[in-house]
């Protein structure tokens, strides 16, 4: 009997009959199924050349949807995709981000903008805790501006911060002297070193 090499995984075997050309029948079904799927890629490529247009067309249509009924989809993937890469538990299911979601940011009660662009005024999820991760007691949707005013840090130093920005705006377009709100941003970054 000759010795041949499968057709499959290349592995040198004694066929019992002229015409084997697999090792074994797991070589011999992949084979099949290969085959198989080689020519319903065919046909789906094919398919998708002839109406290339309609399909476009269906699958803006559908994102479109899926960014006005759960815009917060995307960012629950990134979310995850974060969390694994920073090493942070994560326990964010679509029904949590359904149930909160209220289409303005849980901080400054600003609806949200809803465009692909990325603007202040876009959601994003925000850690109360930063350390504690994606945990859904521990996340809320606020705006990206106010997202990243916060930062990794405590409300506390974003209270203080934007009070010291008002303080200071309403300072100078009244021509009043400005209240030193930055005191309260220094005591709270000394008593957390
Ligand atoms: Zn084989």
């Amino acid at each position: 009997m000759a010795e041949r090499n499968c057709y499959q995984c290349s592995t040198p075997f004694v066929a019992r009959t002229g015409h084997q050309k697999f090792c074994s029948k797991p070589c011999c079904y992949r084979e099949r199924y290969l085959r198989k799927h080689a020519q319903i890629r065919k046909s789906q490529k094919r398919y998708y050349v002839a109406n290339r247009p309609k399909l476009i067309a269906q699958s803006n249509e559908w994102r479109e949807r899926q960014h006005q009924t759960k815009p917060w989809a995307p960012l629950l993937g990134t979310a995850k995709y974060r969390a694994k890469k920073e090493g942070l538990p994560f326990n964010l299911t679509a029904e949590w981000a359904l149930a909160t979601w209220k289409g303005v940011c849980e901080i400054s009660g600003i609806p949200f903008v809803l465009n692909k662009r990325r603007s202040v005024f876009s959601p994003t999820i925000d850690k109360i805790i930063p350390k504690l991760g994606y945990e859904q007691n521990n996340c809320r949707f606020v705006l990206f501006g106010v997202n990243a005013l916060k930062y990794n840090s405590a409300d506390a130093d974003m209270y203080a911060i934007a009070a010291a920005i008002t303080a200071c705006h309403r300072g100078s377009s009244i021509g009043q002297s400005v209240p030193s709100a930055n005191k309260t941003v220094l005591a709270s970054h000394t008593d957390r070193a």
